[in-house]
C-alpha cells in the first residue's frame, strides 16, 4: 500500500480567518492498521479452538451415562485444542518479548553445533522416523547471543521442514562459513513455496495455504519469531524454494566466533 495519509484540521485564526493544518500520518496510520489486523488475527486464531471446545463440552453434557469409549474421542479432541491454544499463547509471549526487550548486554558464546545436535534428536522423534535427516557442522563455529532464542528459531525451521515435507522426504541441516558469514541451512524435499509468497512469509499469521496449514498445529508465528531472533543477532533469513521440489531456509550471521582448543576467539565478518 503506497498511499500517503494526511490528517487535515481547520482551526480558527484571528477573528475572521481560519487556518488549514495538514500533517502526514502515513506511518501512524499503517501502524494502527497493522495493530488492528494483529488483534483481529489473534481473536480469530483463539476463536477456532474455543468453538471446538464448546461443541465438545456440549456433546459430553448430552451423554447420560457415558462409557469410557464414548468419552475417549471428545476428550482427545479437547486436549488437542487446549494444546493448540497453549502454543499460540507461548508464541505470542515470546514474540512480544522479542519485540520489546533489549537484547542481553552480556551475550554468551553459543555452542551452535551442540544446540543443533539436540534439535536433530528431537526432530527425529517428532518425525516418527518418517523422514531422513543429515547434519553437517563446523564444530569450531559459534555465535555470540542468547542460546534459548537461537534454539527456538532453529527449532521452528526444523519443525516446519518436517511439517511441510511428506513422509519419505529428506531434511538436511548444515552449519558452515561461506562468503565471510556463518550460515545455517535447513533444506527439505517438501512441497515448496510459490515465489510470490516468499516476501510475506515472516509476517505474523501469514500462511501459504491458509486453512490447511493452520490445521497442522502451526501457530503462523514461527517465521515471525525466527526473523526477530535473527535480527537481534545481526543475522537475517534467506529463503529459496521450488514448488514440488523443496525449500531451503538459511540463517546468515555476519558476526561469529571460532572455538580454538576449547576457547572461543572473536571473528567478526564485514
Ligand atoms: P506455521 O505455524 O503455519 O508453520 P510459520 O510462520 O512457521 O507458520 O510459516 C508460515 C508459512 O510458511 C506456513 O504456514 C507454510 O505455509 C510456509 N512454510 C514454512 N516453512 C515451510 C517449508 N519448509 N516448506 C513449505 N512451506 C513452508
Amino acid at each position: 500500500d503506497s498511499r500517503r495519509v494526511l490528517e487535515i484540521r481547520i482551526v480558527p485564526y484571528g477573528e475572521h480567518q481560519q487556518l488549514l493544518l495538514a500533517r502526514e500520518v502515513t506511518r501512524l496510520h499503517r501502524l494502527e492498521t497493522m495493530r488492528r489486523d494483529f488483534v483481529g488475527n489473534i481473536t480469530h486464531e483463539l476463536r477456532t479452538p474455543l468453538t471446538v471446545l464448546r461443541g465438545m463440552s456440549e456433546q459430553l453434557g448430552d451423554l447420560e451415562e457415558p462409557t469410557a469409549e464414548e468419552l475417549r474421542r471428545p476428550l482427545q479432541l479437547m486436549d488437542q485444542q487446549i494444546e493448540r491454544m497453549g502454543r499460540l499463547v507461548d508464541d505470542l509471549l515470546l514474540l512480544s518479548r522479542l519485540e520489546t526487550a533489549a537484547p542481553d548486554a552480556d551475550q554468551e558464546p553459543v555452542d551452535v553445533p551442540a544446540v543443533l545436535r539436540g534439535l536433530l534428536d528431537e526432530a527425529r522423534t517428532l518425525s516418527e522416523r518418517q523422514h531422513r535427516f543429515s547434519l553437517e557442522v563446523d564444530e569450531s563455529l559459534l555465535v555470540e547471543g542468547d542460546e534459548n532464542e537461537l534454539r527456538s528459531a532453529f527449532s521452528n525451521l526444523l519443525t516446519n521442514a518436517i511439517k511441510y515435507t511428506d513422509p519419505g522426504g529428506r531434511v538436511d541441516v548444515r552449519w558452515f562459513v561461506a562468503s565471510g558469514a556463518a550460515c545455517l541451512t535447513v533444506a527439505d524435499t517438501g512441497r515448496g513455496i510459490p515465489a510470490h509468497h516468499l516476501p510475506r512469509l515472516t509476517e505474523r499469521f501469514y500462511r501459504v495455504d491458509g486453512g490447511r496449514a493452520s490445521s497442522n498445529g502451526g501457530t503462523g508465528l514461527g517465521l515471525a519469531i525466527v526473523k526477530h531472533v535473527l535480527s537481534r543477532h545481526d543475522a537475517h533469513l534467506e529463503v529459496t524454494s521450488e514448488v514440488g521440489v523443496g525449500s531451503t531456509f538459511s540463517c546468515v550471521f555476519s558476526r561469529y566466533l571460532r572455538r580454538a582448543d576449547g576457547h572461543a576467539s572473536r571473528e567478526v565478518a564485514r
